[in-house]
């Protein structure tokens, strides 16, 4: 009989560095200097020497109800002990229903069928072909076409990347979806330390109508946008900006799709940044805080009209060919149902609505340190953009991150800079902490 597997989740003894080819990673730097974390409570990471981390990034934007929750767990063990994998082609089992329900309660009006993924990149790619599809079931078959945004951030698979505005993401990769196009990012330059949106009209939108001009709306399916960008480091909207693409995009027939896989789950004190805007897209992307992270699981919600031109206006068989062998998982259901429990129980949405005053102002204390050449925030996020040290672009925040892990505090550095998303359950005390452990570095760095 096979005795079953044990894996000492916390233990380092035996741990090869040289097979697993990290994502996103100096892989060189990072095997000569490891830094492994091996256990996670709350607000805080353990690494494997001890040190107790207090977590500012959410690991990966992604743990907004804290680490390690109970209910998650007990969810998962349930789940895997009773149906480990049913399929979802032609079949089904409760699960993957009943969390699209809960999902749709969270949604704004109209948005209410729910697909599902695995990651965020993975949702981005079905929101295009779901836009894509929408327009070729209506017999619009001209429009084609998809419109990204400078340093916007979708993921790494083809579509995502495409419409993505992430150079180093990019270049590299020479096949691309044909026939993109990008708006303007929408950081100002002349605009530093602005608290919450940046000022303005709408006009920056305006541009939408430029790149109508130019390809002709009969050719574009779709515009992609973050409401908040956030991994190409924080990037807040003016005011009015969103409000103006939807009516432009609403204007020429165009889809709207709000990739929210950051800004949903409560990131900027609502349930999503739609809510937030108060700008109701047709097509929201979903990932991370849909299961608080414990397993993988992406979603996309879309709204009555996309989903019954697509299901209701298709030919009688399979309407939408598209999917993964683990859409609607069990286990990652199960953990999606307990995430929004918990979110609905614990009110965190609105706790992190309630801590963004606090949060903005501890933020912006740190305008006069050192090399801060801006600080910009909205909801439980906030970036601190540093001068780039002359020819080493990325260093600087860099050995901020690598001081801050050594003091204690995980923080996430993209380029010059520092991205904070903490779990929404951050107390005013662990805010001034994240802070204050931030001033000394700066006091201190060359
Ligand atoms: N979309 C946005 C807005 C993101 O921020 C991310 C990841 O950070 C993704 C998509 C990709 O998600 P994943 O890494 O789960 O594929």
């Amino acid at each position: 009989t096979t005795q079953p597997a044990s894996f000492d989740v916390a233990s380092t003894a035996g741990v090869d560095l040289d097979h697993f080819w990290m994502p996103f990673t100096n892989n060189r730097y990072f095997k000569d200097n490891p830094r492994l974390l091996v256990a996670a409570e709350g607000m805080y990471y353990t690494s494997s020497d001890g040190r107790r981390l207090l977590d500012s990034t959410s690991g990966l934007w992604c743990v907004n109800a804290g680490h390690g929750r109970a209910a998650i767990g007990a969810a998962v063990a349930e789940a895997v002990g009773t149906l480990d994998f049913a399929p979802t082609f032609q079949l089904g089992h409760p699960l993957p229903f009943r969390l699209a329900s809960e999902l749709a309660k969270i949604m704004p009006a109209g948005l209410d069928r729910v697909f599902f993924t695995n990651s965020g990149s993975e949702s981005a790619d079905t929101a295009l072909k779901m836009a894509l599809a929408y327009h070729h079931a209506r017999g619009d078959q001209t429009r084609f076409r998809l419109i990204g945004r400078q340093r916007g951030y979708h993921g790494t698979n083809f579509g995502g990347l495409s419409v993505g505005g992430l150079g180093g993401n990019r270049r590299r990769f020479v096949s691309q979806v044909w026939g993109v196009d990008h708006l303007s990012h929408t950081q100002g330059q002349a605009v530093r330390f602005q608290r919450g949106l940046q000022p303005g009209n709408g006009a920056l939108a305006d541009e939408l109508e430029d790149l109508i001009a130019l390809h002709g709306a009969e050719t574009i399916a779709a515009v992609i946008v973050e409401p908040m960008a956030g991994s190409a480091g924080v990037l807040v909207p003016p005011q009015g900006y969103l409000q103006r693409l939807r009516e432009i995009t609403r204007k020429h027939g165009i889809l709207l799709i709000f990739d929210e896989v950051i800004t949903g789950f409560g990131r900027l004190g609502a349930a999503t940044g739609a809510e937030l805007f108060g700008v109701t897209p047709d097509i929201i992307t979903l990932a991370k805080g849909l299961t608080n992270a414990t397993v993988p699981m992406g979603a996309v919600v879309a709204s009555r009209e996309v989903h019954d031109a697509i299901v209701e206006g298709s030919p009688e068989g399979i309407e939408f060919y598209h999917g993964y062998t683990y859409s609607g998982h069990p286990v990652a259901a199960a953990a999606g149902l307990a995430t929004l429990q918990i979110y609905r129980e614990e009110g965190l949405f609105a706790r992190a609505g309630a801590m963004a005053a606090k949060w903005e102002e501890a933020v912006h204390s740190l305008a006069d340190c050192p090399h801060v050449v801006d600080i910009r925030n909205l909801g439980l996020v906030a970036g601190i953009e540093l001068a780039p040290r002359d020819g080493t672009p990325g260093a600087r925040a860099t050995e901020v991150f690598q001081k801050a892990f050594d003091r204690g505090l995980l923080i996430r550095a993209t380029g010059d800079i520092i991205a904070l998303s903490p779990p929404l359950i951050i107390s005013g005390d662990q805010i001034d902490e994240i802070v204050g452990t931030l001033r000394t570095l700066l006091k201190d760095l060359a």
